[in-house]
């Protein structure tokens, strides 16, 4: 953001825009925010797709850009030619304003990724429900039980996070602590949630087998939809280094987070070995080991989150994401583990 070379040059009561932007999606808008250089540093600009008098404002379009997936949403690059803008907070707090907007877009993604997931699983589910192979409903056969409750234990883990996230995020304009938790807890669920999103559509895409790659099932635009979570509104490294960014300069956000996973202390053991190892990882933590950071952070939240709620999946969501009784693919839950109960509690019959 900082290397923008887009120019705003103030005129009369506004400003005018020159220079280009690679990605400027939904440029169907009647508004948009964009950051530019003034005279007094790197500001954030409202511009209007038409002006007052009707006219268009002085910006083109050049392209449509061709995408994997999310054909719903035209994305374009465009060449500002002088358009007329105005300035939303100072010259040179561009950043800073158009944090508050990420702040919401990087929870719309968390939410956007675990219902995707969900969507998944109950493609999935249904179609294990009703298509028998070697002799058995195939939600009867052991090995794709175990799959598909590893989908379930994912997708539970996945929408209670996002959901707790959003309630940090509306209270933070009140509360301190609501905001120091939404504050790297958006980070950290982004980064997790849209990384594990492609793995589990992709899982549930061949639950379907064939008919999951066919563009008839929902699953071959789930699969292309998925990866872009992770992707815009800062990718996933840029999330891992956003997290130590908020340790190191606002020491409030790891308290926040160490007290929301130690509100389940005594639930479970796994989750007393992580959280009890948490405090030492955080100070130690550099740009190299984020990513293995923040997803020991995601996971520990997430399981905080399922034993408070008493969700029947906590128990194993522990045991398998913090206890390491995993394979590294899905469908390997200890046998124990996968029982029905999960599969019907995650879509009932
Ligand atoms: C469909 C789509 C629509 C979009 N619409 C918009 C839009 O409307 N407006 C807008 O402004 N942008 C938009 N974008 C741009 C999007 O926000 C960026 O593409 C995204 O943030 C990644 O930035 P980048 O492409 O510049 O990648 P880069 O910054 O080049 O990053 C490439 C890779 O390097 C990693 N990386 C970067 N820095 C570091 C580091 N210090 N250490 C380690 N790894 C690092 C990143 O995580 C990434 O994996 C859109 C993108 C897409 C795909």
């Amino acid at each position: 953001m900082r290397a923008n070379a887009t120019t705003a040059t103030p005129d009369g009561d506004a400003y005018r825009l020159v220079g280009h932007k690679w990605f400027f999606s939904a440029p169907m808008s009647d508004g948009f925010l964009v950051l530019a250089q003034a005279p007094g540093g790197l500001g954030c600009f409202l511009m209007p797709r038409l002006l007052d008098d009707g006219t268009k404002n002085a910006f083109r379009l050049q392209r449509l850009k061709d995408k994997v997936g999310d054909w719903s949403n035209a994305s374009s690059e465009v060449e500002f030619c002088g358009a007329r803008a105005w300035p939303v907070g100072g010259e040179g707090r561009g950043v800073a304003t158009i944090l508050e907007m990420v702040m919401l877009t990087r929870l719309d993604c968390m939410l956007g990724a675990a219902a995707q997931m969900r969507m998944a699983l109950a493609q999935a589910i249904h179609h294990c429900r009703h298509r028998s192979a070697f002799g058995r409903l195939l939600v009867d056969q052991p090995l794709m039980r175990n799959v598909l409750v590893d989908l379930a234990l994912e997708s539970e883990a996945a929408t209670t996070l996002a959901l707790r996230v959003a309630r940090a995020v509306d209270a933070a304009p009140r509360e301190p602590a609501e905001a120091a938790l939404a504050r790297i807890a958006t980070a950290a669920g982004k980064y997790w949630l849209c990384r594990r999103a492609p793995a589990l559509v992709n899982e549930a895409q061949e639950c379907l087998g064939g008919n999951g790659y066919v563009e008839e099932s929902m699953l071959a635009r789930l699969y292309r939809q998925a990866p872009l979570n992770s992707i815009w509104e800062g990718s996933g490294n840029v999330q891992c280094l956003d997290v130590l960014r908020a340790l190191a300069k606002e020491p409030a956000t790891g308290a926040a987070l160490l007290a929301e996973i130690g509100a389940a202390r005594d639930l479970h053991p796994a989750l007393d070995r992580v959280a009890d190892a948490l405090p030492d990882q955080l100070a130690q933590a550099g740009p190299a080991a984020a990513r293995h950071l923040v997803e020991r952070l995601a996971l520990a939240l997430q399981a905080s989150l399922l034993l408070r709620a008493g969700s029947p999946a906590a128990d194993a969501f522990c045991r398998t994401r913090l206890a390491g009784e995993h394979g590294l693919a899905m469908g390997t839950l200890p046998v124990d583990l996968a029982v029905p109960a999960l599969i019907d509690r995650a879509l009932p019959a």
